[in-house]
Order: C-alpha cells, then structure tokens, then sequence
C-alpha cells in the first residue's frame, strides 16, 4: 500500500533546491489562498487559553451550530480531524476482512487507503471521461459491499455529478451498502450544483455526507471536518473514534469560521476568477484540461514529471498526479491573481524548453 502523498510544503523546497522560501508559490494542495477567515483566526486565538483542558469530546457548540446549518439533529453529526477522519471513521465502522467498498478510478486516494487499511477489498470501477460512471458503480456492488464512495467533486479530476443523478442513484444502491459522498468542495460549487444533500437523509438512511473546514473556510491546517449521517450511523462512527479527535482551537475556529458568509463568498469569488484565468491560460498553451468544479484543475502537460520537476526548480510547487493514474496531468489549485500568473508564465516558459 502506498501512503499518501502530500504536495510539498514551502519550507522542504527551499531547504531542498536552495531556494528562498519568500520566492516560492505553493499550488498543490487545494488551500484556501486568501488564507482563514479573520474571525476564526481571533477565535483560534482566544481558545489557546483553555488549552489546559482537554475540549468537549462531543463538539456540543459546533454541532449544535452545524444541525442547525443542515436541520438535522446533533446526534446526525461526527466531528472529524478534517474530513479525511470521518472517511476513515466510517471503513472503521463498516469495513473489514470479508466485505469490499465500491470506488471510481482516478478518485480521491483515501477511499482506498481506508479500505485496505480495514483488511477489506477494493473494488474500482473504471472511470467514464475522468469521471464517476455511476451505472457501472452499481452494478459493481457486491453481496459483501459495505461501502460505495462518491467523491463530488472529486479530487484531482474536479469531475461533479449533478444532484439529481446523485439522487436518481441513491434509489439504485441497496440498503445494504452505506453510499459516502464526500463533497469536501462543496463551497465552491454554483447554486445550481449544491445538492442540499444533508436534506436526504430521511429519504436515504444509508446516506453519509462528508464535508470540511480546510477548503472555502480555509482551515486546512486546524484539521476539522465532519459527516452528517442518520443517528444510527452516526452512533456507530461516534462509538469507534478517538474521543478528543477535534481539538478545542479547531472547535472554536469552525464554530466562527462556519458565521463568517461574507469571508466564503470572498473565497468563492476568488476560486472563480482564479479559475478562469487558470483555464484561458491554458487554453492560450494549447493545453488540454479536465473541467472542475473544485479549487483545482488538472491539466494535461505531456511528461507531467519532468514538468513537475522543472516547475519546482523555479519555484511553483503543483501535484503530479500519477498515483491516480494520470501521468500526464499536473493539479494546478487555484491561487491569488499574481500566484495564478506566476504558474502559467512558468509553465509556459518550462513547456517550450521541454
Ligand atoms: N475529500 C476530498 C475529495 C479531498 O480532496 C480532501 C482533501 N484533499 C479531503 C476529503 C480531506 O480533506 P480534510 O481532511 O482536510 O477535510
């Protein structure tokens, strides 16, 4: 099992090619550029007094704040460390030897990470034009499938399945399986994407909907998330996971974070123009992308390692995404205005050299 691999930090670059921390870009890991939302931060700092006390294990003020959010009650809530934990939380509660989880090629690599770590099978159904072909998603489930994981977006393809398909499905996949669909991007979506699909829950009891503080809320490195299932879900993720598993800085911070509308719609706005400046640039290189409903995009640019490479030298950290099954993608995440320029004149410039 290969672990996971995160985009590089700034600091192991600079250490590594010698170069100036201050001059480096970092485009690799689907954070928010604008940073946290000022009133978090204050919230962030304010809860460093209480670091002392271990925090309220069951997250009281945050769910209350997040059922309200979603009109569903607390106990349909699990607080995760980012929503990576509440992914793993849930193959702890529903996997094992003997049972497989359903996903798509090129997604979001932790659904299988967690599904091996449980001792359970992997079953991946081949992707239709980078995305998740949802017929074949069914037909692949399994009398011992437990789990079928549905990354919307996912990552790194930025591929989104509209909400009625989403929910045309959920009326296909058997009560057996729990379907996890993981819309850590959310935020970003436009309106006519956002499925409200904390709302089906009563239609669909073997629903969990995962989703994050790290990305629109730029909270990355708190390490808060959250999954809103059907109270009988929720208690078996809340019987198996560690009992202080979000901290009380992160608590405070998602709980004024989560009030903080105008800092999202900033961030959302951002993420558009960035988005569109990213894309026409590459269309300006002749470059090919994959359409994306994320904070990122993945962009086709031949030997994806030597470019990789060759941007890195200069500066602008991206993520290959070979380990997806994408050799010759780069994910490009959606930075500031000067940040998305630098990327594109870079590429450009180690393009024409390779
Ligand atoms: N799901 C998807 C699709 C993601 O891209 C990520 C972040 N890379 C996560 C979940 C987990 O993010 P976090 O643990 O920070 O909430």
């Amino acid at each position: 099992m290969l672990p996971y691999q995160p985009g590089k930090p700034i600091t192991e670059v600079a250490r590594e090619l010698g170069l100036v921390e201050t001059d480096i870009i970092k485009l690799a890991s689907n954070e928010n550029p604008l940073g946290a939302s000022p009133k978090a931060v204050h919230a962030a700092r304010a809860a460093l007094d209480q670091v002392a006390r271990y925090p309220d294990g069951n997250g009281f003020l945050l769910k209350q704040a997040l059922a309200k959010q979603h009109g569903v009650s607390p106990d349909s809530i699990v607080l995760g460390n980012g929503s990576n934990d509440v992914l793993e939380l849930a193959a702890i509660a529903f996997l094992g030897p003997g049972t497989s989880s359903v996903y798509a090629q090129h997604c979001f690599v932790v659904n299988r990470l967690a599904t091996q770590a449980r001792g359970a099978e992997g079953v991946e159904v081949p992707a239709s034009g980078f995305g998740h072909d949802l017929g074949r998603m069914c037909e692949a489930v399994r009398e011992d499938t437990r789990i079928l994981f549905l990354s919307n977006p996912n990552n790194p393809t930025g591929t989104f399945v509209a909400p009625k398909t989403v929910r045309d499905f959920l009326r296909r996949v058997p009560d057996h399986v729990l379907v996890v669909l993981d819309e850590a991007y959310y935020e970003y979506l436009a309106p006519e994407q956002q499925s409200g699909s904390t709302g089906w829950l009563s239609e669909f009891p073997n629903l969990l909907v995962t989703r994050t503080f790290s990305k629109a809320h730029g909270l990355a490195g708190l390490r808060v998330g959250y999954g809103v299932a059907s109270p009988a879900v929720a208690d078996l993720m809340n019987r198996v996971r560690q009992p202080f598993n979000v901290s009380n800085i992160a608590q405070a911070a998602a709980l004024a974070a989560l009030g903080d509308t105008a800092f999202i719609k900033k961030s959302v706005e951002l993420n558009r123009a960035g988005m569109a400046q990213l894309t026409s640039g590459f269309a300006s290189l002749s470059l090919a992308w994959i359409p994306s409903s994320g904070n990122f995009v993945s962009v086709a640019v031949g030997d994806a390692g030597e470019v990789f490479r060759q941007l890195l030298q200069r500066g602008v950290i991206v993520r290959p995404v070979g380990n997806y099954g994408l050799p010759e993608h780069l994910r490009v995440s959606v930075g500031l205005e000067p940040e998305n320029h630098r990327l594109l004149e870079t590429l450009a410039a180690v393009l024409r050299r390779t």
